[in-house]
């Protein structure tokens, strides 16, 4: 479909977004928001490092599963888990700087089986896929809200298969596609009123979560304290990243969410440059491709 010039730029700024959120977010993950303060006071500079000893500017397993996705709906014009499935797992074979323990166990038994959806487990309420559920958003722009949620769970099930995760990662979802659609924040506050509803452990005002864990209510509650606490991208990135814990993860979701809210003129110009020149190169190439096609088919079963 070919939409007008403000989407795709808003599109673009939530993929790049992502990148910058994950590239920033890594160099203080599993710090506490104390340890932050000792050593940056606020953290503002995407400098690598981190316990991954990154070089500076590049990005983890968030953007990377991203990227990875995304190439596979591009290729195949479709939501399809078997080819998602082998997608991350040859991602995988390319021995990633980082990846998750149920990103792992997953890709591990779609090895061994050939299955590309785990079994349903209460454990498995991780960040993990919701991390990488950009492409979903954008592939399937236009499509109705039970399509979107169809594809959204399909490729969580590969590695995540839990109802907590589901919602909290399908509630990612629909706000992305509200925020680079123009929607206003009560729009975006309203969908997450919805989630809410439905899952009442997502109560996000109130007490200020630090050290944001990978499990993804945690994560989620942290991201949208800093989002709606905030009207602009390096505010609110700043703020989620600088809360230590995941801090790569709810980093690249808040960056993903900020991006489509205010578009690729709100990010730093500092950002943009210290960002591995290809990673955001590799961000504006798919969300143009993945506009161009969607919303694209969803396949429920290949077997
Ligand atoms: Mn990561
Ligand atoms: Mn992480």
């Amino acid at each position: 479909m070919k939409y007008t010039e403000e989407i795709i730029d808003r599109a673009v700024a939530a993929y790049t977004g992502l990148a910058i959120g994950d590239a920033l977010g890594a160099t203080v993950e599993f710090l506490t928001p104390r340890e932050i303060k000792l050593r940056y006071g606020v953290h503002r500079n995407i400098v690598g490092g981190g316990w991954l000893k990154l070089p500076a500017g590049a990005v983890t397993d968030d953007t990377q599963m991203s990227l990875a996705l995304g190439n596979a709906i591009i290729k195949s014009q479709k939501v399809d888990r078997a080819i998602i499935a082998e997608a991350f797992s040859e991602w995988m074979r390319s021995k990633p700087v980082d990846i998750g323990n149920t990103v792992r166990r997953g890709l591990m038994h779609y090895r061994n089986t050939g299955k590309a959806e785990v079994a349903e487990n209460e454990f498995d309420a991780g960040n993990g896929a919701c991390m990488r559920s950009l492409p979903i958003a954008l592939a399937m722009l236009g499509a109705t809200e039970k399509q979107v949620r169809l594809a959204s769970r399909l490729q969580s099930h590969v590695t995540h298969n839990n109802i907590l995760a589901d919602r909290g990662t399908e509630c990612v979802v629909v706000m992305l596609q509200a925020a680079i659609l123009g929607h206003s924040g009560d729009v975006l506050e309203n969908i997450v009123r919805d989630l809410v509803q439905a899952e009442p452990l997502y109560h996000f005002t109130g007490t200020r979560v630090e050290n944001p864990g990978g499990y993804i209510v945690e994560t989620l509650q942290a991201v949208f304290q800093s989002f709606f606490a905030h009207d602009s991208f390096e505010a609110s990135l700043l703020d989620v990243v600088n809360r230590g814990g995941d801090a790569d993860t709810s980093g690249a979701i808040l960056g993903m969410l900020a991006g489509a809210r205010y578009g690729m003129a709100s990010i730093p110009l500092r950002w943009k440059k210290s960002l591995q020149q290809s990673v955001l190169y590799a961000c504006d190439t798919q969300a143009r491709a993945l506009l161009r096609l969607a919303p694209v088919a969803v396949v429920e079963d290949t077997g």
